[in-house]
């Protein structure tokens, strides 16, 4: 009876202690668990983090929307070159292999289209590591700037964004090839062009969103893991996955591990975000720091 007593009371003292952070706007509505005392020493702010990984996002997944759009365009410029039905299936089967594709523009706008979404992530890092600066200096520690991401930074970086660009020209190659293989080989150009347009318009913005979240969430991250290599000074190191309905089983398991050097910490975020994660653009999972206090 007195252990059921006592459980019902750490109950009431989380659920206090949640509502405490919710409503200092220290953590986003729906998060299920009070902020750790490492997360309050490193005086982060989970709620501004999570409107910059929205806002950011919907930015990035709106650049998605261009390029899927540009792809469309070569896509539909290169079907209407072709003699007939046969030979513009025979085109998109090598398709999805960008990197030798049968239209010759395909690889430089992909490259082009990278090279955007590696300075917009590059400028998010950056404005989070330098987030992490201000954390610091609420805990009475002044640590420099990071002027330019670290090889580390930049690699992650390089190899999110190869991936989140990749995403919808897979998708959208994918779509239009399925649509146009459905199709009698006596197929007009112009009716293969029709249905390759609609099948391409039917496609939902969702997967895109959902991409451009992610990488915004990768950059922050990413910044945050460089942002103390500007400095000496030891901090003890966190994952912090801050936990709610939509939190994956692995970040939740990963939620509060410290790291006891920083290649220990890189290797769990060696993009930013937990390297197990199955939910990807749902989780909230960060790094974190605490210099200010003796344990
Ligand atoms: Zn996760």
């Amino acid at each position: 009876m007195i252990a059921h007593e006592l459980d019902l009371a750490e109950e009431e003292f989380e659920l206090h202690c949640l509502e405490a952070d919710v409503a200092a706007n220290r953590v986003p509505e729906g998060v299920r668990r009070a902020m750790y005392p490492h997360e309050l020493d490193s005086r982060i702010n989970f709620v501004a983090i999570a409107n910059e990984t929205t806002r950011q996002g919907e930015r990035l997944a709106r650049t998605l929307v261009d390029f899927r759009s540009e792809f469309l365009a070569l896509l539909l410029a290169d079907i209407s070159r072709r003699s007939s039905a046969s030979e513009i299936a025979a085109s998109l089967q090598r398709l999805p292999l960008y990197g030798i594709s049968s239209i010759p523009q395909v690889p430089g706008a992909v490259e082009q289209a990278e090279s955007i979404v590696r300075t917009a992530m590059t400028d998010i890092a950056l404005t989070a590591a330098a987030s992490v600066q201000h954390e610091a200096a609420l805990q009475g520690v002044t640590i420099p700037a990071l002027s330019a991401l670290t090889v580390f930074g930049e690699q992650a970086v390089q190899v999110q964004a190869a991936r989140v660009v990749i995403g919808p020209h897979l998708e959208l190659a994918k779509a239009v090839t399925d649509a146009v293989a459905r199709l009698p080989q006596t197929t007009q150009i112009e009716e293969v062009l029709a249905i390759a347009r609609r099948s391409a318009l039917e496609l939902s913005v969702k997967p895109l969103e959902n991409l451009g979240r992610q990488a915004a969430a990768s950059s922050i991250g990413i910044g945050r893991v460089d942002a103390p290599t500007t400095t000496d000074l030891l901090p003890r190191r966190f994952a912090s996955e801050l936990l709610d309905s939509n939190t994956c089983t692995p970040c939740e398991r990963v939620d509060g591990t410290e790291y006891f050097d920083e290649l220990s910490l890189r290797h769990d975020y060696p993009r930013g975000i937990y390297v197990h994660c199955e939910g990807i653009w749902q989780c909230r999972g960060t790094p974190l720091y605490v210099w200010s206090r003796e344990f």
